[in-house]
């Protein structure tokens, strides 16, 4: 799996059964960042070549943005095949060309994208690395540091990246909130896995940051983790 794509989306219950019925979590592949510009939205199943799944979307015509009209509160229909996804970002995703840690090119694409699916009254969590700022494991040792500190400070990283990709999906419309596996208050609400369904209910976009609050991890594990949560 490519560092430099937005790598997981994790599926939730088939549209076709009631809300929060029982999910069946599938790992598919959005297309590889970055984008020249915003390629027309095409979800495919990675998971399993025998799987059904065909495109979730596909409307290479109407790039314009009504991204929380009243369409969007309406049901999905039964054509989406999924009613909740989650979109893994690796921070390696959000460097573009790499000239900056962070290309705002790259998070207004990112932005685009989720607002297209939203459109569909589908909801969209989001699980954001922080590579493109720091890894625990590469800089774990350097002039004393041990792998713990190191790790925490990753996460902070993944936390400076929601907070980056929460700003420009709010400047195009986008309802979004930030939830981090450890406390900051002053700039992200805790991790509440009800809180985050809520939001998820209500048309919010929810990006969970510092990965799983745990060093030795990675913001993949963490991805698994509120997919399966996130029911
Ligand atoms: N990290 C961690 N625990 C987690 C998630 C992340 O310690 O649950 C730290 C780890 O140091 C990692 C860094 O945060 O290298 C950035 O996360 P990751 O490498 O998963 O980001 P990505 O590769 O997705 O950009």
């Amino acid at each position: 799996m490519a560092i430099s794509s937005p790598s997981l989306l994790v599926s939730s219950h088939p549209s076709s059964l009631p809300l929060f019925s029982r999910f069946e979590p599938k790992l598919i592949a959005m297309p590889s960042f970055p984008f020249p510009s915003p390629p027309p939205l095409r979800l495919l199943p990675i998971s399993s070549s025998t799987s059904q799944a065909g495109p979730l979307h596909q409307d290479p015509n109407n790039r314009t943005l009504f991204p929380f009209g009243d369409e969007k509160h309406s049901m999905p229909t039964p054509s989406h095949r999924w009613q909740r996804v989650l979109l893994k970002v690796s921070g390696e995703a959000l460097a573009g060309d790499h000239k900056e840690n962070i290309d705002p090119k790259i998070t207004m694409a990112i932005a685009r994208e989720v607002a297209s699916v939203t459109r569909l009254g589908i909801e969209v969590a989001i699980v954001v690395g922080g590579g493109n700022i720091f890894r625990g494991a590469s800089w774990a040792g350097c002039s004393g540091l041990d792998r713990s500190s190191a790790d925490y400070i990753g996460m902070l990283a993944t936390v400076m990246n929601a907070i980056f990709l929460q700003a420009t999906m709010e400047s195009i419309g986008i309802p979004t909130r930030v939830q981090t596996a450890f406390r900051m208050s002053e700039v992200a609400e805790p991790y509440i896995r009800r809180r985050a369904v809520r939001h998820l209910e209500k048309g919010r976009v929810v990006i969970f940051a510092a990965g799983t609050g745990n060093p030795f991890f990675t913001t993949d594990t963490a991805a698994a983790l509120r997919c399966a949560e996130s029911e």
